[in-house]
């Protein structure tokens, strides 16, 4: 079954509210076997909504719409798709009586053009709303259908789930599943190079994206059952994972840092962060894993060149000698972090958000991170190459703080004669302030 959402509403239009709808139904289909082959958006305006339809409709075998289900009188999608079926509305008692009993259970009384809500187009499907007024239908003519959902995403989801998706399922065959192969340190264009001739497959596909400094692939295959489609993907995903290697962090995991805390979970380790230009950025994804609290022993935020020293032991000779942004003081931020700490390892970051240099000319996006288990020292010079403008200063940081979890992860999963991209520096940890 092919199916195009349409979502209504002159918010949308406007950028009054984000079209959340559009992801969680695409979602929710596209693992229902049914391809979603448009998007509209549309405003509170019947003639292009009819239009819209009908478009939708000629080339589609069914209509999704979310919106428009409200009391007033711009909203107007069962009206103006009853209309394109041909079919007349009429009074639901039940729907009026369910009307009536939310307003009775809150205590309020139904104001009269509620009772809009339970007009219902001649014949079709009623879905319940169960957290909300408004309830949605679907409607068949000549082999199409019309499914009617509204706005409001916890209604909309909860009647999708409850009562749309019954009704698709005797029209879906076979599901879409998709992985997402998530790499950190390459390039969109430079690993789309590296799986080129992937690129053209039909059945599973593969599509590069990027996203906030990484690049990933989505892998998608379509088959009759999930175990088909599982079928199908591996010997994909396996032959990506021997051209890309190293750079591939993880497999339909959330996040850099949800692969990061996973991976110290399973190994036993704890980690501290000490953070100067991220200040707390690292610490915060960290503790948006659910668990985190079995991994990281605590955070420094150290912003000011004289509390790296104070609260870290950066000794005030290197920073005077190497600036507060190098290798050096990142190097000293994390051993102080460690020792402070007791974690299992520490990892610190110093570097220029932006937007613009520093005072010494560098441009922004350079950062130094260290990471270290009190026995060798790792560091890694990163230019995120966003020098200024704007958003310079999220991306940057967003980005740097993506490093640094990376360089826990690193750290964790590969012993020091092993691990990838260099040597640990020579850094005498013992020489430290405790
Ligand atoms: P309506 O059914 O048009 O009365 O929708 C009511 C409310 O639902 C809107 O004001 C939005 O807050 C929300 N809403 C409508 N469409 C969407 C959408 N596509 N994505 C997220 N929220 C939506
Ligand atoms: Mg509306």
């Amino acid at each position: 079954m092919t199916c195009e959402l349409v979502f209504v509403g002159t918010e949308l239009l406007l950028g009054d509210i984000l079209n959340t709808n559009a992801q969680y139904l695409s979602k929710r289909l596209a693992a229902l076997g049914v391809s979603v082959v448009h998007q509209s958006v549309v405003g509170d305006n019947p003639e292009r909504l009819a239009e819209t339809l009908q478009i939708a409709l000629s080339r589609s075998d069914a209509v999704l719409t979310t919106g428009g289900l409200g009391p007033t009188k711009d909203d107007l999608t069962k009206e103006v798709c009853a209309a394109v079926f041909g079919l007349a509305l009429e009074p639901d008692a039940r729907s009026l009586a369910r009307i009536t009993a939310f307003f009775e259970n809150k205590g309020i009384e139904m104001p009269p053009s509620n009772a809009k809500q339970a007009m219902l187009p001649r014949g079709a499907v009623i879905f319940d709303n169960n957290n909300g007024t408004a309830p949605g239908c679907a409607m068949e003519k000549d082999g199409k259908h019309i499914l009617i959902l509204p706005g409001p995403p916890r209604e909309m989801q909860a009647m999708f789930e409850e009562s749309a998706v019954p009704y698709l399922k005797p029209f879906t065959s076979g599901v879409i599943l998709s992985k997402e192969i998530r790499t950190f340190g390459i390039g969109e264009s430079a690993m789309a190079q590296r799986v080129d001739d992937l690129l053209s497959l039909e059945n599973p596909t593969v599509a590069p994206y990027a996203k906030s400094g990484e690049a990933l692939l989505r892998v998608t295959a379509k088959a009759e059952t999930a175990a088909e489609a599982n079928a199908l993907l591996a010997p994909v995903i396996g032959e990506i994972h021997s051209r890309l290697g190293d750079v591939i962090y993880g497999v339909d995991v959330p996040s850099m840092e949800a692969a990061t805390v996973a991976l110290f979970k399973e190994k036993g380790l704890t980690m501290a962060t000490a953070e100067s230009c991220t200040a707390g950025l690292v610490t915060k994804r960290i503790t948006d894993i659910p668990g985190a609290s079995e991994v990281l022993r605590c955070g420094f935020v150290t912003y000011a060149a004289d509390t790296k020293e104070a609260l870290l032991g950066v000794k005030h000779e290197t920073i005077k000698a190497q600036t507060v942004v190098s290798e050096a003081v990142a190097a000293e931020m994390a051993i102080g972090a460690w020792k402070r700490s007791g974690a299992s390892v520490a990892a610190a970051i110093t570097g220029l958000a932006g937007p613009g240099p520093d005072e010494t000319g560098r441009s922004a996006g350079l950062a130094y991170i260290a990471s270290t288990d009190g026995k060798t020292v790792w560091t890694k010079a990163v230019q995120t190459g966003h020098a200024g403008g704007k958003g310079c200063r999220d991306y940057n940081r967003t980005v740097f703080a993506t490093h640094v979890l990376n360089e826990l992860r690193l750290f964790a999963l590969f012993a020091p004669e092993t691990r990838p991209g260099g040597q640990p520096i020579d850094y005498d940890v013992k020489d430290m302030t405790a």
